[in-house]
Formats: structure tokens, sequence, C-alpha cells
């Protein structure tokens, strides 16, 4: 395995670098992640259920559950970390071709990664969607309704169930969405999983897509993950001093 200079000068000497990020990026600011030490499922894994689609649609006091959750989300008040504007440094040096992200957060829009590069697999918290006629609505103005008394809000084009546009379990990707992340995998030639688990499919498997295509693989993550031994380095530091120093060190490296 190698150490943190040599990943520097991959970052420095890439052409095209994709990056994944998971939600252990967003835990410096304050969002907790789902499977580390305190994530969500770790410390209740009950509440798995009122993120699985089946629970969902069947069942009204997990949809009122939910949009109570949704409510109090860290997400409304949180700001982005020094690991979100290590990739916005690592764009302005032109070599940046994705930010692949299964969070919902919004934070890495909100540092300034321009919205084109980023593409959220997972969905985005700031968008409801219908689950019967598609129609989608600002999470603000649906938060608003439920704030006002209306605890399981209804679609007002159709009367459908509403769901925050994120994707829960049992719950497909969205096709065109998950191709375009596909290609990013595909065509670069340093790909940097930053914060993920990578235990959730089929998004982990974008590993495997960048390998093929001879991409070095990079993993920053503080605890084991399925792919340690398929990536090229795995670090395991903190990633709000670590991708700040990589990305800064990579800098030195290209100027060395
Ligand atoms: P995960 O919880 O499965 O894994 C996060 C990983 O990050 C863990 O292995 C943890 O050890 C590591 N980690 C946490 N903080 C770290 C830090 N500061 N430095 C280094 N490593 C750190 O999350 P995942 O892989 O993204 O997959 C879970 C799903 O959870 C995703 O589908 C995502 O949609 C959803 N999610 C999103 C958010 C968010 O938007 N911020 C938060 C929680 C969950």
């Amino acid at each position: 395995m190698r150490d943190g200079q040599a990943v520097a000068r991959w970052i420095a000497d890439a052409k095209r670098i994709t990056a994944l990020t998971g939600a252990g990026i967003s835990t410096d600011s304050g969002i907790p992640d789902f499977r580390g030490p305190n994530g969500v499922w770790t410390r209740n894994p009950g509440a798995q259920r009122l993120f699985t689609l089946r629970d969902y649609v069947s069942d009204p006091d997990i949809r009122r559950e939910a949009w109570q959750i949704r409510r109090a989300h860290a997400a409304w008040t949180a700001r982005p970390n020094a690991a979100h504007y290590a990739l916005v440094d690592l764009e302005a040096t032109g070599r940046l071709r994705a930010v692949i992200t299964q969070n919902i957060d919004g934070l890495h829009q909100l540092a300034g990664t321009s919205e084109d590069l980023v593409i959220e697999v997972h969905g985005s918290l700031y968008e409801v969607e219908c689950l019967s006629c598609g129609s989608r609505f600002a999470m603000s103005d649906t938060l608003e309704r439920v704030a006002a008394g209306d605890e399981d809000p209804a679609c007002l084009r159709c009367g459908g169930i509403l769901k925050a546009g994120t994707i829960s379990f049992g719950q497909p990707l969205v096709p065109e969405v998950f191709a375009k992340a596909r290609a990013a995998a595909a065509d670069c030639d340093l790909f940097l999983a930053a914060g993920t688990s990578l235990s959730v499919q089929p998004v982990a498997g974008l590993i495997d897509v960048a390998k093929q295509q001879g991409a070095k693989v990079v993993i920053l993550n503080a605890e084991p993950t399925p792919y340690d031994q398929v990536a090229d380095a795995k670090l395991s530091e903190p990633i709000g001093s670590l991708l700040p120093r990589l990305v800064g060190g990579s800098r030195a490296a290209s100027a060395g």
C-alpha cells in the first residue's frame, strides 16, 4: 500500500480525476453517516424501515415519522467542510471530471463545485417526488405544509404519496443518472473514493468499472471497505484534514 505522498503525486499527475463521495465526507459538517461508529444505522438499526420504499408506501405512520425526520435534518444548517472545499480546489486545476456523490445533502454544490460536475446518484434532499405521477416539488414548500399540520402531505396534482427525492431501499436508481456516473468512472485515470463504506451497490461497483478501464483507484475511508484490496492505495486518516493535504500536496508535487 502507498502512502500519502505517493497519492498526492498521483493526484498531481492525473489528467482526468473522478471522485466518488459518501456520507463520511459530510460527518465533519455535522451530518452523521449511516454505518460509521456514530452512524444512524449503527445506533438505531430499526431506522432503516423509514428509508425502505415498501414500508414507506404501506404505512402512513412511517411517512409521518419520515417527514418529521426530514424537517429536523442536519443538512438544513450544515456548512461544507475542508474536504468539500478540497474538491473545489481540485476542480480549479481543470482536471476534475466528475463528483459522483451518494450524499443527498447538497454540500458539494454549496461549497462551490460546479452543478454540472456533481452526479447525485442517490438523489437530493432538496426535492420531493410524487410516487404516482412523478411530479416534483421543492422540499422547502412541502416541509412548510408539514409544519402547518399536514403530517402526510399528498401530491398537489394527483393526490398520490409524496416522498423525498432520495433513493430508498428497494427503489431503483434513475438509469440516466447512473449511466452518467458509470461513464465518469470509465473515463478517468484516477478514481478517488472518499468517505464511503462502499457497501451500497451498484455504486460501489464503479470501483471495478474504473479499475477495468485502467484507472488508479484510491480509497480514503476511516474503516475497512470491501474494495481495499482492489485499490492502488487506501488511506484511513480523517478526510477533513487528509483530502486538503493531498490536494495541496499534489500542487507541490506537480511543481517539484
Ligand atoms: P456509510 O455510512 O455506509 O459509510 C461512511 C464511511 O465513512 C464509514 O465507513 C466511515 O468510517 C467513514 N467516515 C466517516 N467519517 C469519516 C471521516 N471524517 N474521515 C474518514 N472516514 C470517515 O455511507 P455511504 O458509503 O455514503 O453509504 C450510505 C448511504 O447513506 C448513501 O446511500 C447515502 O445516500 C446515504 N447518506 C447520506 C448522507 C449525506 O447526504 N450526508 C448521510 C448519511 C447517509
